[in-house]
């Protein structure tokens, strides 16, 4: 008889914990090793597109998250000073209707929550800091950072951007600095300067830089904002820095009085700068595999990459699925199926990145007339690129026919 396959998952973020619930739910035996002492994500917000719902449907979370996120009618995309409303995509309706899923704008920690519930306690190995991994014959090694190694019949790096085990199996890559850096933070319903922010998803486009805000839960009760701008002040990438409220309102000084009234109302700010990196030409050394962030970072503007993040994980338990036992096999088709979309998805986000700022005031008025004619005519407007992705269903891809819940 063959045994179950071990699967060592090295993170605990939202494309780790997706993995781990796909292969669980397909009976391996899968461990999740995460370097924190709790298993916790920042407190920001993500726009899920419906390629992310078709992925929740498939682990079975789709109507939970539903539930727990919010639901926006339409994007507003405003000018960045008057307001003026430049187009308003449609984000529900007849959005599920062409996509076949909703699009849902969630809490990143309520999303773990969910993955994680799935699961019972005993796949989390909290505190485990993974220095890298190999191959040894058919078997992957996982070495943490108290000397101890782990064991198992494939090791997946899911340890975001600056993953250990990407640069353990390919070596370091140095990231290219995108001379732009965002600025994040929360802010409670009862706060907001407008309870209509409570109910709008909006997008804020002005020379060097735009905004987003939307609410994260169900109801309203919590509204994330970003703003991005063109800058070479701060080159550091992490996730949790602190900044102040004055930096920010200086840099946004001539931009919108309520857009600046509710940035003023969260308490925490936080700051860091976006560094880029090519896409990788492959992702699996031996019985090592890369997925999410480690495999394929990109820029934040399509908003992909935890949507891609999830897919990834999916899509890898069905390919480990089919025909069982091959587990060499397993990985390049997983490589080979997931990694032209996620290529787009990576050069789109550079594409993307520079229709948001645009600094010529002749520049930005070609593209407004171009996005409110579009979104006139009823085309996915904010996305464009994006909309090619909205389409994929983990499901339905390649020669993956069933979902885990269907076994
Ligand atoms: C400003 C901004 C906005 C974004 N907005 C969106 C959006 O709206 N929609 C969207 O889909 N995506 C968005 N993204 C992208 C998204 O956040 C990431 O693509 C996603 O979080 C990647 O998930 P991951 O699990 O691969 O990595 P991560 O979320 O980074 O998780 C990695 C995990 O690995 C752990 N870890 C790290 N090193 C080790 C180690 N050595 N050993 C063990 N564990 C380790 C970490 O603690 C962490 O828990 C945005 C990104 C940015 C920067």
């Amino acid at each position: 008889m063959t045994r179950v396959p071990r699967i060592a998952v090295i993170g605990g973020g939202l494309g780790g914990a997706a993995a781990a619930l796909a292969l669980h739910r397909r009976g391996y035996e899968v461990a999740v090793y995460e370097k924190a002492a709790e298993l916790s994500e920042i407190g920001a917000g993500l726009n899920l597109s419906p390629n992310a719902l078709k992925a929740f449907r498939y682990l079975g979370i789709e109507d939970e998250a539903l539930k727990t996120g919010f639901q926006a009618a339409e994007q507003l995309i405003r000018s960045f000073r008057s307001g003026r409303v430049i187009a308003r995509p449609r984000r529900s309706g007849d959005i599920a209707a062409r996509y076949g899923a909703s699009f849902l704008t969630m809490h990143r920690a309520d999303l773990l929550s969910l993955l994680i519930a799935q699961l019972p306690d005993s796949v989390f190995h909290l505190g485990a800091d993974c220095t890298g991994a190999e191959t040894r014959g058919r078997t992957a090694v996982a070495h943490f950072a108290d000397g101890t190694s782990v064991d198992a019949d494939v090791v997946i790096g899911a340890d975001g951007i600056h993953s250990a085990v990407r640069d353990s199996i390919f070596g370091h890559i140095e990231p290219r600095f995108t001379g732009c850096i965002c600025w994040r933070g929360l802010v409670p319903g009862e706060a907001l300067p407008d309870p209509a922010f409570a109910r709008q998803m909006v997008a804020w486009w002005g020379p060097h830089g735009h905004i987003v805000h939307y609410p994260v839960r169900s109801g309203g009760s919590l509204v994330n904002f970003v703003a991005h701008r063109d800058s070479d002040g701060w080159t550091e990438e992490s996730w949790t820095h602190e900044s102040d409220r004055s930096e920010l309102m200086e840099t946004y000084a001539r931009w919108n009085p309520d857009l600046l009234g509710l940035i003023e109302a969260s308490d925490k700010y936080y700051k860091w700068a976006l560094y880029d990196r090519d896409p990788l030409d492959r992702w699996t050394r031996g019985r090592v595999t890369l997925l999410g962030d480690s495999a394929h970072p990109m820029l934040p503007y399509l908003g992909q990459g935890a949507c891609m993040a999830v897919e990834d994980g999916c899509v890898l338990a069905e390919a480990i699925s089919c025909p069982p036992g091959d587990l060499d096999a397993a990985l390049g088709e997983y490589e080979r199926v997931r990694m032209p979309r996620t290529t787009r998805a990576q050069l789109g986000s550079r594409v993307r990145a520079r229709q948001n700022h645009l600094a010529s005031p002749f520049a930005r008025f070609r593209r407004d007339v171009k996005m409110a004619w579009r979104s006139r005519r009823g085309a996915d407007s904010s996305a464009g690129q994006a909309a090619e992705f909205y389409d994929y269903d983990v499901a339905r891809e390649g020669r993956f026919g069933t979902g885990p819940g269907s076994r």
